[in-house]
């Protein structure tokens, strides 16, 4: 059986490529969108098409077309634009309402320039006012090069997006994360080394690397990813309308809504009934069923791994064996925690402590027992918010 590497770094080959924009996109929304466009609508590319209803400044992003389009469909979970039809005989065709570029991000600051970005598509949940700010640059997963794909080609982006913060939210130190020897910088910000072997790459091990402390409370993480997204709507003023994505060996400029299918298509990836697919990387990725999914702005990676090459996770016993507890770097009992959840003993897992867990997928990994050890964690805090949620519904009708 063939182990994965879990080094993140790499050596960057190819420059950052660009696809060309699908006639049909299949964008993804959240259930707190609200969709705002009707079928049969004509679209610009760019035009809102589902807004978070927040009046405030921090939350989830609008989402927009990334094509000039019809919508198709408006599903729970996604929206369907296709090619405008050609007009009948002796019609005008229809022109696609684009939006103009914002000018107004120029002036604003402050809260009103957060909830001006959060319009424009950009995800301002993690913003805090004059916190320090670190930023991840290590490449979140193996196989996963995004990171410092996006730090060897798109500096003029990332800058844009560290001078939009800097209005923003005004950060305290600046500080840029990178892999042990890896010569990479970002303009303004302190370098610091850290270890880029999995987990050592997730956010709340690296805050520990840059600061010494655990889960200080005057710091805010973000990753180059989500750097590079601010800077694309600070630099073209347009509205969030691409992720980039790590395929194979490269990483591609993808417009939002590109079905896996089409993406696959267009960079020459072979797949087939032998692979197994995931939206981003192998340890905490979700597998792909249907390729017919669109790509979220905050997508990383498409991840193949070959039928075969590693054995399915099944609901096996626990030989309580202890490999997940050396193996993770919350310090919880995953093992233990996976018991309770399997079943359904939900209070003990919160009175253990599963709310700790980083969700860096290591359990899963190491058990011998082939157990989906984080999946029972993730069913765990699923249903305490659940059931948070419903309490605090009835406090509200009381
Ligand atoms: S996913 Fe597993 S190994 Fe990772 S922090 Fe959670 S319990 Fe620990
Ligand atoms: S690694 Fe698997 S079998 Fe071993 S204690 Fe953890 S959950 Fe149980």
């Amino acid at each position: 059986m063939m182990k994965l590497r879990l080094n993140t770094s790499v050596e960057i080959k190819d420059t950052l490529q660009e696809v060309p924009a699908p006639l049909r996109v299949r964008i993804p929304i959240e259930s707190k969108h609200k969709p705002v466009v009707k079928k049969k609508q004509i679209l610009g590319r760019g035009q809102v098409i589902a807004e978070n209803p927040t009046k405030g400044a921090y939350g989830i992003g609008f989402v927009h077309s990334s094509i000039d389009g019809i919508v198709e469909d408006i599903q729970p979970d996604a929206i369907i634009i296709g090619p405008i039809p050609a007009p009948k005989e002796g019609e005008e065709a229809v022109a696609a309402p684009r939006p103009e570029p914002c000018s107004e991000l120029d002036s604003l600051g402050n809260e009103e320039l957060c909830r001006k970005l959060l319009e424009m598509g950009v995800d301002t949940s993690r913003f805090h006012a004059t916190r320090n700010l670190i930023i991840n640059g290590l490449n979140p997963e193996p196989g996963v090069l995004v990171s410092e794909q996006l730090m060897k080609d798109a500096q003029e982006v990332l800058k844009a997006g560290l001078q939009i913060l800097e209005r923003a939210i005004k950060p305290g130190v600046v500080k840029l994360v990178v892999a042990n020897g890896k010569q990479l910088s970002l303009h303004g910000c302190t370098t610091v080394y850290a270890s880029d072997v999995y987990p050592a790459t997730i956010d709340p091990l690296v805050v520990y690397a840059a600061t010494g402390a655990e889960r200080p409370d005057n710091v805010d993480v973000i990753s180059v990813s989500a750097l590079y997204r601010i800077g694309l709507v600070a630099m073209t003023k347009l509205p969030l309308m691409e992720a980039a994505v790590s395929v194979g060996e490269k990483v591609y400029r993808v417009p939002t809504g590109m079905t896996v299918q089409d993406l696959l298509d267009t960079t020459g990836t072979a797949y087939g009934t032998e692979w197994k697919l995931a939206l981003n990387g192998p340890m905490r990725g979700v597998a792909v069923s249907d390729l017919g999914v669109g790509i979220a702005p905050t997508c990383t990676a498409v991840t193949l791994v070959q039928e075969g090459l590693y054995p399915p996770v099944q609901p096996n016993p626990c030989i309580n064996c202890g490999e997940c507890v050396l193996a993770c770097p919350a310090r919880i009992h995953p093992g233990m925690l996976s018991r309770y959840a399997e079943f359904n003993m939900f209070e003990s897992t919160q009175s253990q402590h599963v709310g700790a867990c980083f969700e860096c997928g290591m359990c899963t990994f190491v058990c011998p027992a082939n157990r989906p050890v984080m999946q029972y964690l993730l069913l765990a805090k699923k249903q305490l918010a659940a059931q948070d949620e419903a309490v605090s519904t009835c406090r509200l009708q009381d």
